[in-house]
């Protein structure tokens, strides 16, 4: 009895054996599969890849895309996802779309120049603000209205938390009310409609990716990579022979690496305002794109911050108010 356990044993080890060989030759050498989008990778290249991706040479299902230190997670078919960076000293910008479910389009793959001059000046330079039309446009925008929510208590102890919402709110009606100081009128059709306060977080990890959306608009506070003051990441359907459809734009600002505030006082220090990155962001959720620092940094929309303590993208730029204007 004990022999023939013995050997049922052995027949069951060598089984085992020859599966996992023929497993390994499998995962290998699947006909075609991109180097890059090997089973055991979990994060895939973008870089590595081509700018159309066959689906059959990369099961990206639930896997994330990255591309210099942002990425976000393969959306669902019909859905486009686009993820920026707002850094001290540079910025990144990914989208990911997976228009039919049979191949994913990358683009703005790559870093992007960072055309600061240099990283101690803090005057943002280029043309004044309403003498600098430049805009950059995303294949998106919001119809009709988005809803949104405030992740209540991820906001920082030091800021007062119906303070940090009317800031948030504040940053999104100066990108669809179009608050500029040039005069420019607002034919902004889409709005954004506050829903109030949620446990639920964005849809945004510390590492920096775009998780796969829930369909929820959220802004919080929390972690992002180091060097990353502001992400965000907006989902939307592809829509044939028009700009796509927003479905959910989150905002994440990073509390670990930075201080914020509401009010700008004289005796603010090294805090970024709340309202001016919520603004550049929701710029984003309303399908504008950067502008270059170097040559058009008094813009809202520009790559960079303009640094702390100072409120100067509150308020929208001749480009960022006139880009607004041409998608809506
Ligand atoms: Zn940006």
């Amino acid at each position: 009895m004990k022999r023939i356990t013995s050997i049922a044993a052995a027949l069951a080890l060598a089984c085992t054996a020859v599966a996992m060989f023929a497993g390994s030759l499998m995962a290998q050498s699947g006909p075609g599969v991109y180097g890059a989008c090997a089973p055991e990778k979990q994060e895939i290249q973008a870089g590595a890849l081509p700018e159309v991706v066959d689906e059959d040479r990369c099961p990206v299902e639930g896997r994330v895309i990255s591309d210099g230190g942002i990425g976000a997670v393969v959306p669902e078919p019909g859905m486009t996802v686009t993820a920026d960076a707002t850094s001290t000293d540079g910025h990144e910008h990914l989208t990911v779309s997976n228009p039919r479910g049979d191949e994913i389009l990358l683009s703005d793959v790559g870093t992007e120049p960072s055309s600061r001059a240099s990283s101690l000046e803090s005057r943002a330079s280029g043309p004044s603000p309403c003498q600098d039309s430049y805009y950059s446009s995303r294949g998106y925008k919001v119809y009709k209205y988005n809803r949104w929510y405030a992740n209540i208590k991820s906001i920082p102890g030091g800021l007062s938390k119906s303070g940090a919402v009317t800031a948030m709110k504040r940053g999104g009606a100066n990108i669809f009310r179009v608050e500029d100081s040039c005069g420019i009128r607002d034919r902004v059709k889409g709005e954004l409609r506050y829903e109030g306060g949620t446990s639920r977080s964005v849809d945004i990890n510390s590492n920096g990716t775009c998780n796969a959306n829930d369909g929820k608009s959220v802004i919080g506070f929390g972690d992002l990579p180091q060097g990353t003051v502001a992400y965000a990441c907006v989902a939307s359907w592809v829509v044939n022979n028009a700009p796509d459809r927003v479905a959910s734009s989150d905002i994440r600002l990073n509390k670990e690496d930075y201080g914020w505030t509401t009010r700008l006082r004289a005796s603010c220090s090294g805090r970024y305002d709340v309202e001016s990155s919520v603004t550049h962001e929701r710029g984003h959720t309303f399908g504008l794109g950067e502008a270059p620092e170097g040559s058009h940094g008094n813009l809202t929309m520009s790559q960079d911050s303009n640094g702390t303590c100072q409120a100067s993208e509150r308020s929208l730029g001749r480009g960022d108010a006139k880009g607004l204007n041409s998608k809506y």
